[in-house]
């Protein structure tokens, strides 16, 4: 296995660093305070290749791949992971209509993902529960040409800034009763409800969806009828866990950064903490964890991109980065001693991130039941 990256991905490695420290500071402390994403940077998203970045180019996507949006996520949360938590559910909408889609759907929909009209949707979770996926209970019943749809999806990422929503209803019982559709924003019955206003992750907008007698044409049923569960899983599996994995890497980098100056500037018996040994070790322990995380990310969206196994490689990259960001995230905030807690600090932010990361798209518990049926397989 050859661990250099490629110079094309340098590159973007280096554009998406300057993007990002020019572009997401001056609208971090607004995001903090309302809890809104900042709709005015999705043209610079969409002119850099962001958006669409899994969208294959002949559907306007810039077509880099998922290795590549592991990197790009990562150097985006490195500043603000809000703005990757955002654009890794973005890119579920767009792998879930790219992988299940007809050329219609990929016509009309694609483009519009990739380009800075709106961000997508991947709408699963409901009030019920979400590790129960089988258990959805919204319906959808065929009406002529229309099917019409009923329930209510929570804690959907985007919920209040997208127009087009993939999500997940029940046409049957059962695993096969499961199916999803391509929804717009203004179709009739489809709306919002409440914002969550979440401990981290501010910016990244999170909410409900409702749909009420929501009537979506038979040409939105995405993958045909009854195999709704097999677009959520693969999508949750692949796609989203390694979106999650990038946004605690990117966490992770920050959470080092701000360890390690604060320990050189902060000094205690005439010299800086960082000579103490006590404060190396935590220092250590962090790096290990930025390290390690960065293998299993790469790892992840390498295999998606040689189309080789990596259901239980995103999972374990997915739970274990989102933990580790948030231990080394409460390592930085101890290093820091009372300033950790001051809001002036961004270690106190960067640990309700990443605590807003270990259920996001799947628990930490449900991570260990695939974890486990893999290692008895
Ligand atoms: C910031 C954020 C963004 C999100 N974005 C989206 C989105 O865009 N789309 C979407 O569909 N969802 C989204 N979610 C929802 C998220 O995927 C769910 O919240 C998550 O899957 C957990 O579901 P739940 O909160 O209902 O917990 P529950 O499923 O009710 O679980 C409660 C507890 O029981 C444990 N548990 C459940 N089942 C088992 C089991 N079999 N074995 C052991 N323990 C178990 C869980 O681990 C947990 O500790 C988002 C969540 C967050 C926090």
């Amino acid at each position: 296995m050859d661990f250099t990256l490629s110079e094309r991905d340098r590159m973007l490695q280096k554009s998406i660093r300057e993007f990002a420290e020019k572009e997401l500071p001056p609208r971090m402390d607004r995001m903090e305070e309302t809890g809104e994403f900042p709709l005015d940077l999705l043209d610079g998203l969409a002119k850099m290749g962001i958006l669409g970045v899994v969208t294959p180019r002949e559907y306007g996507g810039s077509g880099l791949g998922h290795l590549a949006r592991v990197l790009v996520l990562e150097q985006l949360g490195r500043i603000c992971p809000a703005i990757p938590m955002s654009l890794e559910v973005h890119h579920m909408c767009i792998y879930g209509i790219n992988t299940w889609g007809t050329e219609e759907q990929k016509k009309k929909y694609l483009p519009a993902l990739a380009d800075g009209k709106t961000l997508g949707v991947f709408a699963v979770t409901e009030p019920g529960g979400g590790s129960d996926v089988g258990g959805t209970q919204t319906t959808a019943r065929l009406d002529g040409n229309d099917y019409v749809l009923n329930g209510r999806k929570c804690f959907i990422t985007n919920a209040h800034v997208s127009d087009i929503w993939v999500v997940a209803a029940m046409t049957g019982e059962g695993r096969k009763g499961m199916s999803a559709f391509i929804v717009e924003k203004d179709f009739p019955g489809a709306g919002t409800g409440h914002v969550e206003d979440k401990l981290g992750l501010r910016g990244a907008n999170t909410g409900e969806l409702v749909l009420q007698d929501c009537r979506v044409p038979k040409e939105n049923l995405l993958g045909g009828e009854g195999n709704g569960m097999s677009v959520a899983l693969e999508t949750i599996v692949k796609c989203g866990r390694t979106g999650m994995a990038s946004v605690g890497l990117g966490i992770l980098n920050a959470v080092l950064e701000e360890a390690v100056k604060f320990a050189n500037e902060r000094v205690l018996y005439g010299k800086p903490i960082s000579r103490l040994q006590a404060i190396q070790f935590y220092l250590a322990d962090i790096y290990s964890d930025l390290e390690i995380a960065r293998l299993l990310a790469y790892r992840a969206g390498w295999l998606l991109d040689n189309e080789l196994p990596a259901d239980a490689e995103a999972t374990l990259a997915k739970q274990w980065i989102c933990e580790a960001a948030a231990r080394s995230a409460r390592k930085a905030v101890e290093i820091h001693g009372s300033y950790g807690i001051l809001k002036e600090y961004p270690v106190q932010r960067l640990l309700r991130d990443a605590l807003v990361t270990v259920p996001a798209g799947g628990t930490a518990e449900i991570a260990k039941v695939v974890l486990s049926r893999q290692a008895m397989s």
